[in-house]
């Protein structure tokens, strides 16, 4: 009896652990794996399909950065062609320059800082100092306009030249003025200081030196004037046939016209068609014939303008 009974128990035990395994089987049924997994894939052959688009948008990206950085080298490129074409200009100014530096062999102190030299250089960077009168002031043998006995004078030299440059002129029949030659350095001053007062100082630095700074305290400069224009200092100077000659003619006696058009950034002044200096006749005529300044022509590079 007692084998029975535990022979029924085992088989109901079996019966219950069988039961309990069928049932753990059936909520592990394959359909519903495929209803959670599909979901899965295809989300992630969705998502594959999503980056796709994502990666060449940023490929496309890249490229067009890439572009960029290759626009760029293009750019620098040009850059450089223009530093070179620059370093060329460079190079064909200092060849100028250089040719410059051959026209005389002037020397610094001597020739262009030394105020008794007839090639001095006077402006308002480099003055002549206050105690500078040249010592062969000599008064000027041809018509003047001025009554002030000292500014009818001029250096030897430039007097004799004055000369023989206005009877040329009258041979052609152009009657020339000299107006205003040497003036000393209290005789600037007290110009200068009436320039002010009339038109203000900025505008009288255009065109009136300041003591120490002036061409007609070396005795080498002359102010040209004639009837045409009343015998005054006056731009229309250059219009008229007096004018013309003067400009045209004053390298043959070793003037030149010191205050050109267009190079008042040079000279620090105004176009004075009147206003020419003594330099000797080979300095003048090179000057002449190659449009220089006296700033150019004496310091070349050197000289920085204004
Ligand atoms: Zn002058």
């Amino acid at each position: 009896m007692r084998n029975k009974f535990i022979i029924r128990a085992l088989v109901l035990v079996l019966a219950i652990m069988l039961s309990l395994t069928a049932c753990s089987r059936g909520t592990d049924n394959p359909p519903n794996q495929d209803e959670t997994e599909n979901p899965v894939d295809i989300g992630s052959e969705k998502g594959n399909e999503q980056e796709d688009p994502i990666d060449e948008e940023d490929l496309n990206k890249d490229d067009e950065i890439t572009e960029d950085e290759q626009e760029d080298p293009l750019e620098d490129d040009i850059d450089n062609e223009d530093d070179i074409d620059n370093e060329d200009d460079i190079d064909n100014e200092d060849d100028i320059d250089n040719e410059d530096d051959n026209l005389h062999d002037l020397d610094l102190e001597e020739d262009i800082f030394n105020p008794a030299s007839l090639t001095v250089l006077a402006n308002k960077e480099y003055s002549l100092g206050s105690d500078y009168t040249p010592e062969d002031l000599v008064t000027v043998q041809v018509p003047t306009v001025l009554e002030n006995p000292e500014v009818k004078q001029l250096r030897k030299v430039a007097a004799d030249a004055l000369k023989e440059m206005f009877e040329a002129a009258k041979e052609e029949g152009i009657i020339l003025h000299a107006r205003s030659g040497y003036r000393s350095y209290r005789t600037q001053e007290q110009l200068f200081k009436n320039n002010v007062a009339k038109h203000g100082e900025e505008a009288a630095n255009k065109f009136s030196a300041r003591a120490g700074q002036s061409e007609h305290q070396t005795g080498l400069a002359m102010d040209i004037t004639s009837e045409s224009v009343n015998l005054k200092l006056t731009e229309s100077f250059e219009d008229t046939k007096e004018g013309k000659w003067a400009a045209e003619n004053a390298h043959r006696f070793g003037f030149i016209l010191r205050y050109p058009k267009d190079k008042t950034h040079i000279t620090g002044y105004i176009y004075e068609p009147w206003h020419f200096r003594y330099v000797g006749v080979e300095h003048a005529t090179k000057i002449y014939e190659l449009g220089l300044t006296l700033e150019e022509y004496l310091l070349g590079d050197i000289y920085a303008g204004y």
